[in-house]
């Protein structure tokens, strides 16, 4: 049996090593290279090569997660992760979008899966794979290194989610920048709390843990008291969260007793490592993790299609609200302005960024691929950065349709084109709006169709918010409800966004 993949070749070098840790259980990378042959000769069915076959799975992060993914890749197939924060209705977007033909999911998830496994349109296996009968002798494929390996859904600023196509190469040239930058060890033990269908999880937190042999603990899902408990059980060395997550362990340690306090900081400080991305952590948050815990989180940038790009140093100063520097290794950058002119030191401009690292496309969508990139070849971020001294500071967005919400990239379009199939809903236009604890907050206002209302106004709010949990994710789901006569236009008829955020400031206020 030839593992192609170099992250799964590596494992054949420390089977014994724990590789995962989870609630059901400790793992070996023996244990995770049998188990996803197993698999892998499963989905295979006697063909030699899934050729790009799309495999999607629905796992809770653990094992069986693990075992899936190497799986698809060991069979030469494209791993489409799906969300366990996602309803049916996006579910089935990424499986159509995809062309997923196969479909692995766990028990957990057959209720919510049932009208897709009852469709017959896929095939279907409920994990563990243990339960799959196949021979001793398994043969897998040799899969190259240009080949696609993993489709992430990511909101841009058109109404649905994209596929961002990664290969196997990109996936390396992801990861070992990270490797050396971060200094991942074997010895290293990372709790992972992220979720395990965007890059921030699986490239960062997982795909590092593995490429090094080192151990990856898992929680079932981000929860404050969780994190601190494991801190104080388990030799953890190393954490990965989002601004909110930091925000949120803040809260839980300032609610304990002076003495558990204390026992929580000591915990803390056996950490090697502490980091934070996806949003911009905001220095109060810095500040107050550092007095708890001795450490300042090291904030690094990046996005699912590029893996990371800046970091801010692992030895020497970590400046607060800075992103750092390129990370050496790793992708060319550059900022620009109007017609890719490069800025001068200081100037704010759009970041590009070029490399190995870099996605190879949109799935399936030639129009968005090429709209991201520049003729020369350079991929358009739509985050406007500041130079100083060579570290970056991330200003702000470009488009203000891109809001991220608790580290989620969300698509203001998205949402509204979901809330204009509502039957009391006749328009609506979304915007962020700042928010302590999620960076920012899904903000949507609302036109009424002429009619008699289904409950009283001021209860609108809660019932349209619980309709919207049945077809998008809870973290996409408006918090800030305006409910109003007609949307700020401009002469050309376009909602007029920064408008519509100063109505809602007004709203707040008055
Ligand atoms: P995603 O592809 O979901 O990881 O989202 C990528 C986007 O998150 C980037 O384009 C940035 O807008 C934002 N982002 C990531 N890291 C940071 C950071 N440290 N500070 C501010 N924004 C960030």
């Amino acid at each position: 049996m030839q593992p192609p993949v170099n992250l799964i070749q590596r494992a054949q070098y420390h089977t014994r090593r724990t590789a995962i840790t989870d609630e059901s259980g400790s793992y070996t990378y023996g244990q995770l290279l049998q188990q996803s042959g197993e698999l892998a000769a499963w989905l295979l069915q006697g063909q030699p090569h899934l050729n790009q076959t799309r495999v999607a799975f629905l796992c809770a992060p653990g094992f069986g997660y693990v075992a899936a993914q190497w799986a698809v890749w060991r069979a030469g197939g494209i791993a489409v992760p799906l969300s366990t924060h996602h309803p049916l209705p996006e579910i089935n977007y990424i499986l159509q979008n995809s062309g997923a033909t196969v479909l692995l999911y766990e028990p957990l998830f057959e209720t919510l899966l049932a009208p897709v496994l009852e469709s017959g349109l896929l095939r279907a296996v409920c994990l563990p794979a243990s339960m799959i009968a196949v021979s001793d002798n398994i043969l897998l494929p040799f899969v190259h290194p240009n080949q696609q390996a993993l489709i992430l859904y990511t909101s841009g600023t058109t109404g649905k989610p994209k596929g961002v196509v990664l290969t196997h190469r990109n996936l390396e040239a992801q990861i070992i920048p990270l490797i050396d930058a971060w200094q991942w060890q074997p010895d290293d033990y990372i709790l992972h709390t992220l979720p395990l269908h965007h890059t921030h999880g699986i490239v960062n937190a997982l795909c590092c843990a593995l490429w090094q042999g080192a151990c990856c603990h898992f929680l079932p899902a981000f929860d404050a008291a969780a994190v601190w408990r494991a801190f104080l059980h388990f030799p953890v060395t190393l954490f990965m969260g989002v601004p909110a997550m930091y925000q949120k362990l803040i809260d839980r340690y300032l609610q304990q007793p002076p003495p558990v306090q204390q026992q929580l900081s000591a915990a803390c400080r056996k950490l090697r490592l502490m980091v934070s991305g996806s949003a911009a952590l905001p220095v109060s948050v810095l500040q107050t993790f550092e007095q708890i815990s001795s450490h300042t989180l090291l904030e690094r940038y990046g996005m699912t299609e590029i893996g990371m790009a800046l970091s801010n140093p692992y030895r020497g100063i970590r400046l607060p609200g800075m992103v750092g520097k390129p990370l050496a290794g790793g992708l060319q950058v550059r900022v620009v302005k109007d017609h890719n002119i490069i800025v001068a030191e200081g100037e704010t401009g759009e970041l590009q960024v070029k490399g190995d690292a870099v996605f190879v496309e949109y799935w399936q969508n030639t129009e968005a691929t090429r709209q991201a990139f520049t003729p020369d070849g350079w991929f358009k971020t739509g985050d406007v950065v500041q130079v100083q001294e060579g570290n970056y500071r991330i200003a702000g967005r470009i488009s203000t349709d891109i809001i991220k919400t608790g580290g989620y990239k969300v698509s203001a379009l998205e949402i509204e084109e979901v809330l204009r199939t509502h039957p009391y809903i006749a328009d609506c236009a979304v915007v962020a709006l700042p928010d302590e604890n999620w960076g920012e907050a899904v903000s949507v206002a609302v036109v009424l169709k002429p009619g008699p209302l289904p409950v009283p106004r001021n209860q609108l709010p809660a019932f349209l918010r619980q309709w919207c949990k049945t077809q998008m994710a809870t973290y996409k789901t408006p918090v800030n409800w305006l409910f109003i006569d007609q949307l700020p236009r401009n002469a050309m008829g376009k909602i007029v966004k920064p408008q519509l955020k100063q109505l809602f400031l007004k709203d707040i206020e008055g």
